[in-house]
């Protein structure tokens, strides 16, 4: 093949493809330029979807982080022998994707606040905040009842692969003041049984239901009792935006505020607020994780927050 004929071809291909957009009759330009504009609008929105900003690559964006994640975590789950190894590739993607700290380097001298959730677990809403907690190497503190414990074991595991605490908020979501000292051993035991038996650990710390507790409750509960400083009332409001403003506007260092793992809205609220804390310069730990970088022993027979916060004022 020479020259000559190579040029013929190209003028040939050239002629089928371009051709008809200059040789077309008055009547066949009406139909190919609206075309034209069409397609050119199209690959235009196409090229704007894909952007930084677009939504076809932020939603590509969170389908491979959601991958990444549940593989690690079920990697760590399986091959407990190796988890160190997948827990430095988490730390390693955390910091790359979003400029997340080590939680090695927490630093005991900075803000620093816990999240704490009741009355979960819920597959959906745990694992959503979940995370958001991953995301941006942040821990938090569930505490769970056990009629939920029971039907959702799995979400147990991930919470507690991921670094975050269980805490215990009794079976039936009873008053333990009320109760007597019996039902009160049963309320926590079967949380406790609960728990162990999905993820082979304890519960760490227990919130009473309703923060009610008495001298006698305190005397009998062995581990200890942590309430809270901050309530964001998302169980009233059930509106992301008004849980965001209120943890905002009221939130500082030592806080432990609550929230419920069981409505949709808080997890929505996570999504937004959680990016923001580390923004503001908090870090974000559990509520053991606290006393601990704060110095302070959690004991028994104390209520932690509201009365004795971890704030250090
Ligand atoms: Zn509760």
């Amino acid at each position: 093949m020479n020259l000559l004929m190579i040029k013929e071809k190209i003028k040939n291909i050239y002629d089928k493809i371009i051709g008809p957009f200059y040789r077309r009759t008055v009547s066949d330009k009406k139909v190919l330029y609206p075309f034209f504009i069409i397609v050119a609008s199209l690959f235009c929105i196409m090229l704007a979807e894909l952007s930084p900003h677009g939504k076809m690559r932020a939603w590509y964006y969170e389908l491979t982080h959601r991958e990444i994640m549940d593989k690690g975590i079920q990697y760590a789950e399986t091959e407990n022998n190796i988890s160190a190894e997948i827990g430095n590739f988490l730390t390693y993607y955390r910091y790359e994707k979003f400029g997340a700290s080590d939680p090695a380097t927490v630093d005991a001298e900075a803000p620093m606040i816990a999240l704490t959730f009741d009355d979960g677990p819920n597959p959906e809403y745990t694992k959503r905040i979940l995370d958001v907690l991953n995301a941006n190497y942040s821990h938090a503190t569930f505490f769970v009842v056990g009629t939920n414990a029971e039907k959702y074991p799995d979400t147990l595991k991930a919470i507690l692969s991921s670094g975050s605490e269980i805490g215990n908020h009794s079976y039936n979501h009873a008053n333990l003041t009320t109760v007597g000292a019996e039902k009160v051993e049963t309320e926590i035991g079967e949380v406790n049984r609960a728990v162990k038996k999905a993820t082979g650990e304890n519960t760490t710390v227990i919130r009473p239901p309703y923060g009610a507790y008495d001298e006698n409750l305190l005397n009998q509960l062995q581990e200890p009792v942590v309430l809270w400083d901050l309530d964001t009332e998302d169980w009233d409001s059930r509106n992301a935006q008004i849980i965001v403003d209120k943890v905002l506007a009221d939130v500082k260092d030592g806080d432990i505020v609550l929230m419920h793992d069981i409505y949709e809205s808080t997890a929505e609220a996570m999504e937004i607020l959680v990016p923001k804390l580390k923004e503001l310069g908090y870090q974000i730990v559990t509520v053991s994780e606290m006393a601990k970088y704060k110095g302070k022993e959690l004991e028994l027979g104390k209520p932690y927050g509201k009365i004795q916060g971890l704030s250090k004022e």
